[in-house]
């Protein structure tokens, strides 16, 4: 039996799928000072949107618009604490479009 393959898709085309409607509140909040001492980093690679950015400080940038809500991030992270997830307020956050 031969596997399924799917085709590569660029993350702007995937990005370009979703609308966000987004709130003034933050639902993911990182304490990036507990970043410092992290090695593993698992945020940057999990999350699918490529929404964690490393600084050369140590710390890490991260912005909330266009996050999926999938809580990947709040699984991998390593250090207690560091990241404070909640969903978006009703009516705001992902919206996946079908077309
Ligand atoms: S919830 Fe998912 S998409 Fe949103 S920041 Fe975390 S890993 Fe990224
Ligand atoms: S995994 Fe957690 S502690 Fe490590 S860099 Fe990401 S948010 Fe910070």
């Amino acid at each position: 039996m031969t596997p399924s393959t799917y085709p590569l898709i660029s993350n702007e085309t995937r990005m370009g799928t979703v609308e966000f409607r987004v709130h003034e509140r933050a639902h993911i909040v990182v304490d990036d000072t507990r970043c410092r001492d992290c090695s593993v980093r698992g945020c940057v690679t999990a999350c699918p949107a490529n929404l964690f950015v490393p600084t050369s400080d140590g710390g890490i940038l991260f912005n909330y618009e266009q996050c999926f809500e999938c809580g990947t991030c709040y699984m991998v992270c390593n250090a207690e604490g560091a990241i404070t997830w909640s969903y978006p307020e009703g009516g705001h956050g992902v919206v996946f479009h079908t077309s």
